[in-house]
């Protein structure tokens, strides 16, 4: 008779001492087997965990025998009693304290050596990994991380379900929606020169679901962006979008609140604060030299500007004359701080841009607080006004940037990030979430010579900002917010433009032609004339915001079947070269240089 198991009576973490005496049906995977003549112990596991099945040559002697030739994750399926493990309780375990002793066996599957041992998994190559993801979903740590993010999405669906919003689903072959980066394209078929493109985000769309009427609409969506090759990122990645009618900005910035609080609490049981703090994107980069700032912990960017004019050090002179400021950054205690450090993050400054990294360390001569190294001879006259402005003390380094207001910004930034790592600054299990407000509605590109959206074009300008469009439109601040949880950014959104003539206003300001306006807006333009009510929402990004919340690495260790670095899928292989056939039916030919590599 074989083994009924379909109709398991457990899992196989589920047995505790409780179910001695009764008979069960387990079914898993052979995890581990330790032969002891006579008797062969196996882990028999499931997503659950595993339990200790006990094979005794006496009772069982085929069972025994196929048990000794077991291979690491064979399928089986076994019927057996559950017994107590007498003086050999295993106390680390949650099903320690009993064993199976198993009376029937069923292989329903034998497996063949594995390209890499489960229990060893960290060991082997993460491409490796992902190209058998389904043996990577074995492991306990991968599926508690599937288990939360399935748990996330649930809260976030209840929570926006409750809140009277509805979900909508937007098309994926649709027209380019500008979120900044390239599309993905797919050529149409039916219309040979044609193409679709891969939504970067619904944003029109939910748009224009406001305009009809929904209210309210949440989408727990994939998106699509063709950027270039940058550490962890991945070409197609899930949003949480949403969008409110008739609000404002902290109508938005309340309901989302709400969301990230229940889901915080409902999973990882972590209370945030009620209301989060808020910063305007200019404080943000005054302090931490970034818009989205890492508040666990403190090394803010100090400006010395005043101070640095009273120093005959040429880099800050040139600074200064260029009508540019002095800032710097201290690290506190900073023994662990090598040469080597400081001459590998010179370096690395260099690499984006910075002329020099000029430090100085804090020691004391004769009891006396003084400079020694780098540049100290330079800013020994101003040493004890600076120590009191920057609470600089003996034993710490304090690394100066001159420059433009942006490049230090992003220079110190750096030096900040990479001090908080090399001093091993940043407390574990502390949530810093922030929102970031007022951001500039517009920038100005050096590279492109013109003005461009800080969020994406659709985003309202302030109110009492609106006349400043004309006049200096770098000073307008839009009504965006951005979420940031630990230095990282996991939401952003705003309130848009629901006025016809504001959108083309912004659009001109943009650089963006009437005729261009009119070919790929057209449709958003004309429902802004037919009765648009104001609205706002935001999006998360689900993938970064999992991959927090559960301490991964790497969003592809969030993303069930990620792609790599070079948007290859390792499971699948795409993307590969396709039949000339398909080609010739979508009405493309390929370039010579785009001739993919013969198939081995
Ligand atoms: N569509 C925007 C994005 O994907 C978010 C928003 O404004 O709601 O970044």
């Amino acid at each position: 008779m074989a083994v009924p198991y379909n109709r398991r009576t457990h899992y196989c973490g589920e047995l505790r001492a409780s179910h001695i005496g009764q008979e069960v049906v387990l079914a898993g995977w052979a995890a581990a087997r330790r032969d002891h003549g006579g008797v062969v112990f196996v882990d028999l596991r499931d997503h659950t965990g595993f339990s200790q099945l006990r094979f005794n040559s006496d009772l069982n002697r085929t069972a025994y025998e196929a048990a000794q030739r077991f291979h690491h994750e064979d399928v089986i399926a076994i019927t057996g009693t559950v017994a107590g493990r007498g003086d050999q309780v295993n106390p680390r375990i949650p099903t320690g304290e009993i064993e199976v002793i198993v009376k029937q066996l069923d292989v329903l599957s034998p497996a063949d050596p594995l390209p890499f041992q489960l229990v060893e998994a960290d060991q082997a190559a993460e491409e490796v990994r992902l190209q058998y993801r389904f043996l990577d979903f074995r492991r306990p740590e991968i599926q508690r991380v599937f288990r939360l993010r399935h748990q996330v999405a649930h809260a976030i669906r209840n929570y926006f379900h409750e809140h009277g919003f509805v979900e909508i689903e937007t098309p994926f072959l649709t027209k380019s929606t500008p979120e900044g980066a390239r599309d993905y394209l797919v050529p149409s078929r039916v219309q040979p020169g044609s193409f679709y493109a891969l939504p970067q985000s619904p944003q029109l769309f939910k748009q224009l679901c406001m305009i009809g009427g929904f209210d309210r609409y949440a989408q727990i969506v994939r998106c699509f962006r063709d950027e270039d090759l940058r550490a962890d990122r991945q070409p197609e990645f899930t949003q949480l979008d949403m969008e409110m009618a008739f609000v404002q900005r902290d109508d938005v910035m309340n309901m989302v609140e709400g969301c990230v609080r229940r889901v915080f609490k409902d999973t990882i049981g972590v209370d945030l604060p009620n209301p989060l703090p808020r910063m305007t994107e200019h404080e943000a980069m005054e302090r931490f030299g970034i818009d989205r700032p890492d508040t666990r912990y403190d090394m803010e960017l100090q400006d010395i500007t005043d101070l640095a004019r009273q120093v005959d050090f040429a880099p800050f002179k040139d600074a200064l004359a260029a009508g540019g400021i002095v800032k710097c950054v201290v690290a506190k205690k900073a023994d662990k701080i090598t040469r080597k450090f400081i001459d590998t993050l010179t370096e690395d400054l260099r690499g984006i841009g910075a002329a020099g990294l000029p430090v100085t360390k804090v020691a004391t001569e004769a009891g006396q607080v003084s400079f020694a190294t780098g540049i100290a001879k330079y800013v020994t006259p101003i040493r004890d006004a600076l120590c009191a402005r920057v609470g600089a003390e003996p034993g710490d380094i304090i690394f100066f940037m001159p420059g433009r207001f942006a490049d230090v910004c992003k220079y110190l930034y750096t030096v900040r990030t990479r001090l908080a790592t090399a001093l091993d600054v940043i407390p574990p299990n502390r949530w810093n979430m922030l929102w970031i407000v007022d951001f500039p509605l517009v920038t100005f590109d050096d590279q492109e010579q013109r003005w461009v959206s800080t969020h994406h074009p659709f985003t309202a300008p302030l109110d009492e900002d609106v006349p400043l469009l004309d006049t200096d439109p770098g000073r307008v601040r839009d009504q965006a917010y951005d979420l940031v949880l630990n230095g990282s950014e996991i939401a952003g959104g705003s309130i848009r433009i629901h006025r016809r003539d504001v959108q083309q206003k912004i659009f001109s300001l943009l650089g963006i032609s009437p005729e261009e306006a009119h070919a790929k807006f057209e449709f958003l333009l004309e429902a802004l004339r037919l009765g648009a009510p104001p609205h706002g929402g935001i999006a998360f990004g689900l993938d970064r915001w999992v991959m927090l919340m559960s301490g991964a690495e790497s969003l592809r260790d969030v993303i069930a079947f990620p792609k790599t670095q070079r948007a290859t899928c390792p499971l699948t292989g795409a993307p590969t070269p396709v039949a000339a056939a398909q080609l010739n039916e979508l009405g493309l030919l390929l370039k010579p240089s785009a001739q993919p590599p013969p198939q081995a």
